[in-house]
């Protein structure tokens, strides 16, 4: 079997180190070190405009500042195809017939989805846009048109591969056919990087949300923020609580050994800080600077990189440009698969006129 990875980010603000530890690093170590035949990754303009249809230029504006974070963060244009998904023509056709094979209950089941409907705040005399419900049958459009098999994403995205599997199972089973392929998710490296959370406690950093760090942060920025987390009040000397501390939340999913080396050598690793702070007597203030120092060094690289490739605007255009063409006749390619497998591929070649002549020319 082919290994095919696909992923896509909404256009809807910049990157932010959730991305990073839930997607973007998988994807990039992926992209070095795994043998795949394809890595596509997919700015998901459409799908951001189902909850952001009043502004599209938003979703304009966000599409290089996106192209911009993949650069910097090592995706390579050479090893991945980076494509625009309202450029796809395929993509709503397929959405269209994958309508059919889910039932509204079980759409309005997903628990993201629903999640997501509380947090967006939509219009409450109109209610949640069509489009937004349907999204998860238009992320199974995305994932089956490229035969994708491996989803770098974060823990969120589990109920919508899940729906995208029962898709894959529905369209095989009623049309006869083995086309489409089941997918599954790669996710981070531990449970907090599958879903960190927000700089304000929120269970998710979210774009939407506007709780993030972001990848292009200036170390400023980045230490105000680190700054601002809450921390449960306590007196020094008494026990620290590090399972609920978004602070060492984000040290599990960012530090390593040599961070402790660099910027704080009384600790050799993570574990030894945790039992400094879970005794007593270690400050807040320490493990935010020690954050700040563990962010700033993952995060300058990227900063820098980004900052060069700004310099390139007309070449990165090009890289999507043309990795959309290619997109584009892959997903032509499933779309007539699956057309042909549905019965509906009237004229791509003689079969049905040549049926039709023959039934009618025998009355
Ligand atoms: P929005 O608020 O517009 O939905 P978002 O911040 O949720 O934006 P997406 O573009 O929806 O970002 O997600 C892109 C990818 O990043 C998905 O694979 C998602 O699972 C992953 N991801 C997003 N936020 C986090 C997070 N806080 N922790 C881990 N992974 C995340
Ligand atoms: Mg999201």
């Amino acid at each position: 079997m082919k290994n095919i990875i696909l992923t896509a980010d909404r256009p809807t603000g910049n990157l932010h180190i959730g991305h990073f530890v839930g997607s973007l690093r998988e994807r990039v170590r992926m992209q070095n070190e795994t043998e795949y035949d394809d890595l596509f990754v997919m700015i998901a303009d459409a799908q951001a405009l189902t909850d952001n249809a009043d502004n599209p230029q938003k979703i304009r504006d966000n599409v290089m500042e996106v192209m911009l974070d993949y650069l910097a963060v090592g995706l390579d244009p050479q090893k991945t195809t980076f494509c625009l998904q309202s450029e796809i023509t395929a993509l709503p056709e397929i959405t269209l017939y994958y309508m059919n094979l889910v039932s509204l209950p079980r759409l309005l089941r997903n628990p993201t989805v629903k999640t997501e409907i509380g947090m967006r705040g939509f219009d409450k005399n109109t209610g949640v846009p069509v489009g937004f419900a349907c999204y998860p049958i238009s992320q199974a459009a995305d994932i089956t048109a490229f035969k994708a098999n491996l989803i770098p994403v974060g823990e969120d995205q589990e109920p919508m591969l899940e729906q995208t599997r029962e898709i894959v199972r529905a369209f095989n089973r009623i049309y006869k056919t083995d086309i489409l392929v089941e997918c599954k998710a790669m996710l981070g490296r531990n449970k907090e990087s599958m879903r960190l959370p927000g700089t304000d406690g929120n269970a998710k950093m979210s774009k939407s949300i506007g709780n993030c760090i972001y990848l292009c942060d200036e170390p400023d920025v980045i230490k105000k923020k680190v700054n601002s987390i809450a921390t449960a009040p306590r007196k020094l000397e008494e026990p620290g609580d590090v399972e609920n501390s978004v602070l060492f939340t984000y040290l599990r999913a960012f530090c390593e050994d040599k961070h402790f080396e660099m910027f704080y050598p009384e600790y050799a690793n993570l574990k030894e800080l945790e039992a400094a702070y879970a005794k007593g007597g270690l400050g807040d203030g320490k493990v935010k600077k020690f954050l700040f120092d563990v962010l700033n060094d993952v995060l300058t690289p990227i900063r820098e990189r980004r900052k060069e490739m700004s310099k390139h605007i007309p070449e990165i255009l090009e890289i999507l440009k043309k990795g959309t063409q290619k997109a584009n006749q892959v997903a032509d390619n499933t779309l007539h698969e699956i057309k042909r497998a549905m019965g509906i591929d009237y004229y791509s070649d003689n079969s049905f006129a040549e049926e039709q002549i023959k039934k009618y020319s025998n009355k």
